[in-house]
Parts: structure tokens; C-alpha cells; sequence
């Protein structure tokens, strides 16, 4: 689990609360919005689905 080659953070704006949030973009586990608790990505594999709006990818 620690060999990610596409990993990568994730700028995005939840779809309910417009709360901008930094995520990683392969994330493990479930990622929530930090304020309305809203599911903003889920793993599916290796990869992350994201769920919300992505504003920006940081390299
Ligand atoms: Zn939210």
C-alpha cells in the first residue's frame, strides 16, 4: 500500500457547503468534507473516485 505512482493532492470545493478542501487524490479510505461531512472521494482500487468538484491538481 505504500507504492502509489499516481499519487497526487487534489484541490476541491465540496458540492454542498462550497468548502474548499485539499484532499489526496489516492486516498485509502473515505474523505468527508470537513465541514458538512458530505463523501468527497471513496477509494476504488488503487484510485480515488472523487466525488465533488475538483478545482485544482497539485503535483
Ligand atoms: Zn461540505
Amino acid at each position: 500500500m505504500l507504492q502509489e505512482p499516481k499519487s497526487r493532492f487534489l484541490k476541491v470545493k465540496c458540492n454542498d457547503c462550497d468548502n474548499e478542501q485539499v484532499i489526496f487524490g489516492s486516498a485509502s479510505s473515505i474523505i468527508v468534507c470537513q465541514v458538512c461531512g458530505r463523501t468527497l472521494a471513496e477509494p476504488t482500487g488503487g484510485k480515488g473516485i472523487i466525488k465533488t468538484q475538483i478545482l485544482e491538481v497539485l503535483e
